[in-house]
C-alpha cells in the first residue's frame, strides 16, 4: 500500500526519479543520494512495509538476493571496490531516517572513511549480563 508522504513510495511510482540499478516484480534497486561511497545503493520493497517487524518474507528474501546480486557486482566492476558492507536500520532509535524498508549496500575502497568496526567493541559485558540477555531473546 503506497503512503502519501513516503519519498521511497514516490521514487517506485514515478513521481520523484532515481538512479536504477535494478527493478523487479517485488523490489528496486538506485543509488542513494546522501551516499556513504561511491555506488552507495538502497534496495527496498515495492510495497510500503516500514521495516523489518512489519516485512513480508517474500520482499525480504528477494531483497536479501538482489542486494548480493548488487555485491557482486559492485565488487566486480566498480574500480578500487575489494569488500561490501550490507546492512539496514530499524526505527528511529537506530537511525532508520526513511520510514519504508531500505536496505543499504555500500561499496568499500581502502581510502573511504566508513568505519563500522569502532561501534562495534563500545561495550563490555560480565558474564551474568551475557545471560540475562540470552534469557530475554534466545529463540
Ligand atoms: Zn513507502
Amino acid at each position: 500500500m503506497k503512503q502519501e508522504n513516503c519519498v521511497f513510495c514516490k521514487i517506485i511510482n514515478k513521481e520523484l526519479p532515481c538512479y536504477k540499478v535494478y527493478e523487479d516484480d517485488l523490489v528496486l534497486a538506485f543509488l542513494s543520494i546522501g551516499p556513504a561511497s561511491l555506488g552507495h545503493t538502497l534496495v527496498i520493497p515495492k510495497e510500503h512495509y516500514e521495516n523489518i517487524f512489519d516485512i513480508e518474507e517474500e520482499a525480504l528474501k528477494r531483497i536479501a538476493e538482489v542486494s548480493k546480486k548488487i555485491a557482486i557486482q559492485m565488487k566486480n566492476n566498480l574500480e578500487d571496490v575489494y569488500g561490501i558492507t550490507i546492512f539496514q536500520s530499524n526505527g528511529r532509535t537506530a537511525e532508520q531516517e526513511v520510514m519504508h524498508y531500505h536496505m543499504h549496500v555500500i561499496p568499500r575502497r581502502e581510502s573511504d572513511n566508513f568505519r563500522i568496526n569502532s561501534c562495534l567493541k563500545s561495550i563490555k559485558l560480565e558474564d551474568n549480563q551475557f545471560k540475562s540477555i540470552l534469557d530475554k531473546i534466545r529463540l
